[in-house]
């Protein structure tokens, strides 16, 4: 069984209109929170930038949550804009359906695929893991790990999965000898 891994090499940008220009384009930058509190209640909130004109926009992470329902350790993490929490939220669907805005993987994210080469005993078979939730076509992926053009890769897979539906879970297939 060949490993092949999904993982980000950077944060996602956001598909979300700019209220002050044409841009649909946001970035998370360096991942800041901020955090406001009001008597017992918190509001926490990520803050985004528009790539084009700069203009940042507040995400809802919590609105009006009692203090004492949040970890502490969370609370610390958003108040040190700690990277890793920073993620977490940004990749989570939840904050994408309450914020309306849908991540863009373009450029983000890589394919590792081991040094084996695939000239050995056939069949072989592929298990392709995700570390990150990145929206993949997974007829366009295993082409592209291969190295076939899509149609050579069609004939030469065996796969259970809907190549043609986008996916961010794992799935496995055969690739048959070639011709
Ligand atoms: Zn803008």
């Amino acid at each position: 069984m060949l490993p092949w891994v999904v993982r980000r090499t950077r944060l996602p940008l956001l598909s979300v209109r700019c209220v002050g220009c044409p841009s649909e384009s946001a970035t998370t930058g360096e991942g800041r929170f901020r955090v406001n509190a009001n008597g017992k209640l918190l509001d926490v909130w990520l803050l985004v930038r528009c790539v084009s004109c700069d203009r940042t926009s507040k995400l809802t992470v919590h609105e009006r949550v009692p203090v004492r329902s949040l970890d502490p350790a969370e609370l610390h993490g958003y108040r040190v804009n700690d990277p890793e929490l920073v993620a977490a939220r940004l990749l989570d669907p939840l904050l994408a359906r309450r914020n309306r805005f849908t991540l863009d993987w373009t450029g983000a994210w890589r394919l590792d695929t081991p040094a084996a080469r695939l000239d050995g005993a056939w069949p072989v078979q592929v298990e392709v893991v995700f570390e990150d939730p990145v929206p993949v076509r997974p007829d366009r992926l295993i082409a592209q790990g291969l190295g076939l053009s899509r149609n050579e890769a069609l004939r030469r897979i065996k796969c259970d999965t809907p190549l043609r539906r986008t996916t961010s879970s794992g799935f496995a297939f055969v690739v048959m000898a070639g011709d």
